[in-house]
């Protein structure tokens, strides 16, 4: 597949907008299936419809969507031992203190400043820094003033589920249509060991009564929403030796009660965060500790593998955070959103992202077609738009893709510190890269020297740029082919 008339890379820049807004206008999209483009055949169109622009509900929209979480719910009626409240809610953040707390009105100013500035923000968050539904007022109150101004703006929150179910109607009266609940078990005992006290009903509950209750409460909001066909995604934080291999239940539960995805994600601790588990030593588990856990549990609830453990406070691409350009005192007292930039934006994704899913079918064809037998990790620089387009010395994560004889899949990311600043790459920080690379065959960038390409090299790593530009699954199934010998048009022939 040749590469499209039309880029995504760059369009999203200020100085870039004229293009945009010049390529949008240059015509409609030619195919009338744009809309179901990467619709997964045995998706329901309504639910494609409903995920299809979620960068979090869809792996395929988060090369192209954004999110952002606004800050206005602090509260929290739960403890979990693996957070600290002077920091981000670890069921949807990485740790690390919100920069400021927003009330609703200030929240509806930056997100109209972000919406006129970020093109790809298609939904709203509320991920705390507390519970959005135990914060209730505040969270409904900010979606209440959000959607009158961007009324097309998906709206999305993350609950520990124990408030839940008293706001499923009002859920459903204001067309929140995803949900995320943090449920780490199923049974009490498990429990016990993860959350020390809950806040319910006015008294304070402790251990195998409280993790009882939360229990209770998590499946009848879980049952409620699937009930009124409310999307639910159930993260799970992964705790090794607490819950890891508990974690199998909880997956066959939440598929029984009709979770659309389960996103298992790596408990982040460390004593400098104060947390319980921090502080008592508990340890979260490794890359590949994370990855045999998840293909365990293929075939249960349908898995999420591209979560970034995001802040309270995010703004971007899943992956980037831009949170900073958007500080309230930078943000003037009257904004007025400009809807321009975000329609241009979603015009020209609409046919990029048809000509990238021809592409990717194509590519996961041939690979399949090659019946090679032969399996590889190949982690991916990429700065967005499905491409292999970042550096390898500029990126800060790096998307990780398992190409096997069952085709091209997306398996997860690995963070990493950038390499190269100001034009150096700095050796100490190369060797944290290579660390965070265990288990990776190839690496694919847009660029790299020679010096960390031996570096990665030494450590069994093969790295190359010869694919740069390229639809990511173009560049895997094109490296497939060149590493096992295999002709590139079998899949065709
Ligand atoms: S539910 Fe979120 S904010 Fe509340 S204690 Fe747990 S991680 Fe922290
Ligand atoms: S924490 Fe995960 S699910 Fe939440 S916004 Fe970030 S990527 Fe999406």
């Amino acid at each position: 597949m040749s590469a499209p008339m039309i880029s995504l890379e760059g369009l999203t820049s200020t100085t870039s907008f004229d293009q945009l807004l010049a390529t949008a206008k240059s015509g409609g999209c030619a195919s009338s299936t744009c809309g179901l483009s990467g619709k997964p055949d045995d998706m329901d169109p309504a639910v494609w419809e409903k995920i299809k622009d979620h960068p979090c509900f869809s792996e395929e929209a988060h090369h192209y969507f954004a999110r952002m979480h606004v800050a206005v719910a602090p509260a929290c009626n739960v403890q979990c031992n693996y957070c600290n409240r002077k920091y981000d809610c670890a069921n949807e953040s990485r740790p690390g203190v919100v920069s400021e707390k927003l009330t609703p009105d200030q929240a509806l100013r930056k997100v109209i400043a972000v919406a006129n500035e970020v093109p790809q923000l298609s939904v709203l968050g509320i991920a705390g820094p507390g519970d959005a539904c135990y914060d209730w007022k505040k969270t409904k109150a900010t979606f209440e003033r959000v959607v009158g101004e961007i009324p097309d703006i998906k709206l999305c929150i993350s609950t520990n589920g124990l408030a839940l179910p008293d706001h499923v109607a009002e859920l459903v009266d204001m067309n929140v249509d995803h949900v995320t609940i943090t449920i780490n078990m199923v049974d009490p005992e498990v429990g016990a060991k993860i959350y020390p006290w809950i806040f319910y009903d006015h008294r304070r509950y402790v251990g195998i009564e409280a993790a009882r209750i939360l229990h209770e409460r998590q499946m009848l909001g879980l049952e409620m929403l699937t009930a009124r066909g409310i999307l639910t995604k159930i993260n799970s934080v992964m705790i090794p030796g607490v819950n890891d291999e508990h974690l199998i239940e909880v997956n066959r539960w939440v598929k029984e009660r009709g979770a659309f995805l389960h996103n298992v994600m790596p408990l982040i601790s460390d004593p400098a965060h104060g947390t319980h588990f921090g502080l008592t030593g508990q340890r979260g588990p490794n890359a590949m500790e994370m990855k045999t856990l998840q293909d365990r549990l293929e075939g249960g609830a349908k898995l999420m593998r591209h979560c970034r453990q995001c802040r309270a406070d995010a703004v971007g691409l899943l992956g980037e955070d831009r949170g900073q350009e958007f500080a309230l005192d930078s943000i003037p007292g009257e904004v007025t959103y400009d809807p321009s930039r975000r329609e241009a934006y979603q015009e020209v994704v609409a046919r990029e992202r048809h000509d990238h899913v021809a592409a990717r079918s194509e590519a996961i064809g041939m690979v399949k077609a090659a019946g090679s037998g032969k399996s590889l990790l190949v982690a991916v620089a990429t700065r967005g738009g499905g491409r292999v387009n970042e550096h390898f010395g500029h990126a800060k994560e790096l998307q990780v893709y398992e190409v096997s004889p069952r085709g091209i899949s997306f398996v997860g990311h690995r963070k990493v510190e950038q390499y190269c600043l100001g034009g150096r790459g700095d050796n100490a920080t190369l060797d944290g890269v290579i660390a965070a690379l265990e288990g990776i065959d190839v690496v694919l960038c847009a660029k790299i020297g020679n010096c960390p390409k031996d570096q990665l090299a030494e450590a069994g790593i093969r790295a190359t740029d010869a694919y740069g530009h390229d639809y990511i699954e173009t560049a895997i199934s094109a490296l497939y082919a060149a590493e096992f010998g295999i002709q590139p048009l079998a899949a065709t022939a």
